[in-house]
């Protein structure tokens, strides 16, 4: 469980000396407490930070139950339909997503692909025609090795057998890192960025691994409602408040 974990480097350190344990076997235990069960245990799962009540639309967390819409979404119809994010991006998700992404340990992403179906109890009839991950930036991918949405996008299509569609829509140019930008500077920075190089199935959910302000997936499914996908959701695994 991760209550007992009283502070963030006790919890570093016994992260640090079972990493080793981790790359060879990844599925083999838990990996916040390392109990013998396969990528995150049932308590470990249950501790993680939940995303509700949230926006059903944008995933924004909400601080009452008593609407399932956000301002934004109230004021603006965004293009996605509905976004499946549950944990919101703290304490421990935050640095297992920090592990996963940086620091290229996959037990991480894995562990939490496969919790987000359990949590989310996605399956059967309402699952979309495809996966279509987020483009990584091509100097990112150098820096980094491997897109963390198309890693999960795979994870996750494999659970739920979706087909995933990597190269459906890529980057067409270089933008700026949007770290610091916020939502109304990144739709500008984003405005012409992807390109759609095939027709869209009709149902798509768009993977990525964080969703800060929205802005990416928002510019993406935009671009693919022009090319005929009429259902569109975003997934990921946590949502900044
Ligand atoms: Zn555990
Ligand atoms: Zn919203």
């Amino acid at each position: 469980m991760i209550k007992p974990l009283q502070a963030l480097s006790t919890w570093n350190q016994k992260l640090v000396n079972s990493l080793i344990h981790l790359e060879h076997s990844s599925l083999e235990r838990c990996v916040i407490c390392l109990g013998p069960a396969p990528g995150l245990c049932e308590a470990c799962r249950q501790d993680l930070p939940a995303n509700h009540p949230a926006c059903r639309r944008c995933a924004l967390p909400l601080i009452s139950t008593n609407t399932s819409l956000c301002g934004g979404c109230l004021a603006r119809t965004p293009q996605q339909d509905s976004s499946d994010v549950p944990w919101r991006y703290q304490f421990p998700i935050n640095i297992m997503i920090t592990h996963y992404k940086y620091n290229g340990q996959r037990a991480f992403g894995r562990a939490l692909a496969k919790a987000w179906t359990e949590t989310t109890g996605k399956k059967g009839d309402s699952l979309p025609q495809a996966l279509v991950p987020c483009p990584i930036a091509p100097e990112r991918l150098r820096e980094r090795g491997f897109n963390q949405s198309a890693e999960l996008a795979h994870w996750l299509g494999r659970e739920l057998k979706v087909p995933v569609r990597e190269t459906l829509i890529r980057r067409r140019r270089g933008t700026r890192v949007q770290t610091g930008l916020n939502r109304r500077q990144r739709l500008k920075n984003l405005h012409g960025a992807f390109e759609v190089r095939a027709p869209a199935p009709s149902h798509i959910a768009l993977v990525d691994d964080v969703v800060t302000t929205g802005a990416t997936t928002e510019a993406m499914a935009q671009v693919l409602r022009q090319h005929g996908a009429r259902r569109i959701e975003v997934w990921a695994l946590a949502r900044t408040p």
